[in-house]
């Protein structure tokens, strides 16, 4: 057994060895492409040359140096890429290490300001239950993840409450129409601000798009012009996960392009340094900036490895990349391509509940009863097996589900690197379909 702690302790994963573009291979040297990106990370797929030439000339001149007395260029030239065109008033970037250090800036970014402007009866978020922000207490306790929180439930913040997201598939009654769905959503917020008293809420915290927990669930239109109309009512911010749908994941560079709003706070990271080095972010509003910098000016908080220069330059690499190869085109088109197939593929498959996602962000949410939507039990992890079938295939995915929550079926993700090409979506989705007849069958 290995001396490394696995997320299981009783059975080593496969060892990945090299990646190259769409690839990835093992110890037997099969490739297996590479249909999730991992957890939707690898955006340019692997070994790409221009990223790692960026590696090696930042390493060359600079690997680190702390930012209490430092800033470095490539952190600079990255924040300057990524807000310097103030998209949606966003005007400043903080750069850490991961998704869940991304949520933690946001948390308390907000509730600094709010203590800077005068308001410190602020003390209270509202998230979304079947949400994930992170494994960090803090993006824990903005979770509603109920497998994950319900180890750690004493640990986890009570300054956290949690409003229903927007999943039509099995919340909208067959009543209702869209439109009077998201009005019970909205009602349901509003509601949740009364009963804090609107003038202690901090924010409102969401996915834009609902990636591991639910499984690429969209919010249906006008939920979210809502919802910043709420937060706006009542004084309160919007922070917009954006770890898993956004850096070009949903075919715009940020999955609330496509909402007709903005965040006051957005989170951001996977699709930012694609992988190659471990990076995440916020990118905050001018408003929030300027509370700050009238106040005490200066952020409380921050990490050791924050704005790292190898991370930076890594990421700015990336972001060149998907711009002068034009990639967000590619995920548009080849986005529009996956949903097709996977709809001819399993449309009208008998465990196939729902086929939902934008861009390249794909979800198959899998029933054992598609008229009832009744879930397959989560003893048989049929995510799990899922997996197994599409790795034995020479597929890589990413199934979730089943146990997170008790309500939601299983779902698997396919959301492939912006690289992919036509010829590649069908051999993704031939070897999906072929696992899900196989994990379905040994699931009985
Ligand atoms: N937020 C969202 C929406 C995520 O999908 C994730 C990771 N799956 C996180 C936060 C946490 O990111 P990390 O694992 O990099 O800490």
């Amino acid at each position: 057994m290995s001396h490394l702690v696995h997320r299981s302790l009783r059975q080593d994963p496969p060892l990945a060895l090299r990646g190259e573009g769409m690839l990835l291979y093992g110890q037997d040297d099969r490739p297996i492409i590479d249909g999730s990106g991992g957890a939707a990370v690898a955006c340019l797929g692997h070994g790409h040359p221009k990223v790692i030439a960026a590696i090696k000339d930042q390493l060359d001149r600079l690997a680190y140096a702390h930012t209490a007395l430092f800033s470095c260029e490539s952190a600079e030239r990255l924040a300057e890429v990524m807000v310097g065109h103030a998209p949606g008033g966003l005007t400043h970037a903080y750069f850490c290490s991961s998704g869940s250090e991304g949520n933690e800036a946001a948390l308390k970014m907000a509730r600094q300001y709010f203590l800077e402007i005068g308001q410190p009866q602020r003390t209270r978020f509202i998230a979304r239950r079947q949400s994930y922000h992170g494994n960090t207490l803090g993006a824990l306790s903005a979770s509603g993840n109920a497998m994950r929180r319900a180890p750690y439930q004493p640990l986890l913040s009570p300054a956290f409450s949690h409003v229903s997201p927007c999943y039509a598939y099995r919340d909208r009654r067959d009543d209702e129409s869209e439109a009077q769905y998201v009005a019970r959503l909205l009602a349901e917020l509003e509601a949740e601000f009364q009963r804090l008293g609107p003038d202690t809420v901090i924010a409102f915290v969401a996915e834009t798009v609902v990636g591991a927990t639910l499984g690429c669930v969209a919010a249906l239109p006008g939920y979210f012009e809502g919802a910043r109309a709420i937060c706006d009512r009542h004084g309160a911010l919007l922070i917009l996960d954006e770890v898993m749908s956004g850096m070009g994941r949903c075919g715009t560079l940020h999955a609330w392009e496509q909402e007709g709003i903005g965040p006051d706070i957005q989170v951001v990271a996977k699709g930012l340094g694609g992988g190659y080095q471990p990076i995440g972010g916020i990118l905050v509003h001018g408003r929030v900036i300027e509370g700050l910098s009238a106040g005490s000016g200066a952020f409380m908080h921050g990490h050791t490895y924050q704005a790292h220069p190898v991370a930076c330059a890594a990421a700015l690499a990336v972001q060149a990349v998907m711009a002068e190869e034009g990639l967000l085109e590619n995920v548009r088109a080849m986005g529009a391509l996956l949903e097709r197939r996977l709809v001819e593929r399993l449309g009208n498959h008998r465990h196939v509940g729902d086929i939902r996602g934008r861009g390249l962000f794909w979800a198959v949410e899998l029933v054992r009863d598609r008229a009832t939507k009744q879930v397959f039990d989560p003893a048989l992890k049929l995510n799990d097996r899922v997996k197994w079938e599409a790795y034995d295939r020479g597929l890589a995915c990413y199934p979730m589900g089943g146990t997170i929550d008790g309500r939601q079926g299983d779902h698997v993700i396919l959301a492939p690197p912006y690289i992919v090409t036509a010829e590649q979506v069908d051999t993704i989705v031939a070897r999906f379909g072929d696992a899900v007849d196989a994990a379905v069958a040994a699931a009985g």
